[in-house]
């Protein structure tokens, strides 16, 4: 079988795959409750269930897993259905089907099948499984049942963050309930900004002691007994450690990184000590790359590690222990901060925390995704039968 052929046949069991899902999820009626953790109790899955808030705007915000469909996937030429993520997939989309909420906000990268998703919500047939509750029957004679799509995609640095994560922002609105319409004003006419910083400003956000504190910890995770001297190095694994020298070998080799006297032309060069410099070929001069579940940075600049905190600050997340942020923005970070001092006894390790980061989304890139759609959103549809006695209507 040449790659050609392999490449056919897994397309076919893609489908194959992706319809025995499909057929198996069109008769699953999803149940009306589920324990819920803010509450410790079982609560209705659906908001219409509560008086107060049938005539409430529901939002449903979500960020798949992406693995399917991610860069690395395509790279080493896996990827696309045939993926564990696939189930917990369709099993949501089949749930958003079900509950039919008013708005949905999907995040993901940038080849998600958001086509995929819209066929699913879109089927109004008869014998499609509905919650009792999903938005009233009752609409206008006339007026056609139907998600409308939006897709955007983009990453912190249109926003003017120095930060890369592009990835792809839709929204689904549920019409002839919701509209969305915001006119001539464009997402790139409210939100785009040309950017004014580098990724320094996470590095110089880190206190002295925080980088200690890391380098300490990552130390005795390889064994450091606390006696020997400590150097920044001695914070990476062997493999890590090696792929670093790679990275300082590969930048001192006519990479336009220096000048011709070996004087450095950027003020920070973050290189991935997780990955090949022969198969990255690049270091990160302007933003802080893409962060990946496993990113380890190192600046060679400077020589320095890129710690962890810096994630949290490139991810939009401020980190309490920041320097100069006022505690009303650090009063905003959305964790017990016990679970990142680097102090505390309940402190995550610091691999979990990159791989909280690596996965999350950008705060500001779903903020303004959230605000776009907020601002153009109609809902007098939703609000025109308030003067019903057994209900009322709680605002958003
Ligand atoms: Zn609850």
């Amino acid at each position: 079988m040449d790659k050609g052929e392999f490449l056919a046949n897994k397309q076919k069991l893609e489908a194959a795959y992706v319809g025995v899902l499909k057929e198996y999820l069109s008769d699953v009626e999803f149940m009306e409750s589920d324990f819920c953790l803010v509450h410790q109790q079982n609560c209705f899955i659906s908001p219409r269930r509560d008086l107060d808030h049938q005539r409430s705007l529901w939002v449903e915000a979500s960020g798949n897993t992406c693995c399917p469909w991610s860069a690395m996937a395509r790279a080493v030429q896996t990827g696309g259905w045939l993926d564990v993520a696939s189930l917990p997939f369709m099993v949501w989309c089949f749930s958003v089907r079900f509950y039919e909420p008013d708005l949905i906000l999907q995040e993901n990268v940038c080849r998600f099948p958001e086509q995929e998703l819209l066929a699913i919500l879109n089927d109004f047939s008869d014998g499609v499984l509905k919650d009792l509750w999903t938005r009233p029957f009752d609409a206008e004679e006339g007026t056609q049942r139907c998600y409308k799509m939006q897709v955007h995609s983009f990453s912190p640095t249109d926003l003017g963050i120095p930060s890369n994560r592009q990835r792809q922002y839709a929204s689904f609105s549920l019409s002839p309930w919701v509209k969305i319409e915001t006119g001539a004003l464009t997402f790139e006419a409210i939100f785009h900004r040309s950017r004014r910083v580098g990724p320094e400003v996470y590095l110089n956000a880190v206190p002295n002691s925080v980088l200690i504190s890391e380098i300490k910890s990552e130390a005795k995770n390889r064994g450091w007994d606390g006696t020997k001297v400590l150097t920044q190095h001695d914070a990476l694994s062997t493999g890590n450690r090696g792929r670093l020298e790679s990275w300082q070998c590969w930048a001192s080799r006519g990479t336009a990184l220096r000048d011709k006297n070996g004087v450095w032309q950027h003020r920070l060069a973050l290189a991935d000590v997780t990955q090949n410099p022969r198969f990255k070929n690049r270091v990160d001069v302007d933003y802080m790359p893409c962060l990946l579940t496993h990113t380890v940075l190192w600046d060679l600049v400077t020589d320095s590690m890129v710690p962890v905190m810096a994630h949290w600050l490139a991810q939009g997340f401020p980190h309490p222990s920041a320097v100069l942020l006022s505690p009303d923005i650090a009063r905003s970070f959305p964790f017990d901060p016990s679970l990142i001092e680097y102090v505390s006894e309940r402190a995550l390790p610091l691999s979990a925390q990159r791989i909280l980061t690596g996965n999350a989304m950008h705060g500001s890139c779903i903020g303004s995704w959230f605000l776009f759609n907020m601002v153009g959103t109609d809902t007098t549809r939703i609000q025109a039968h308030m003067d019903s006695p057994v209900e009322s209507l709680s605002s958003l």
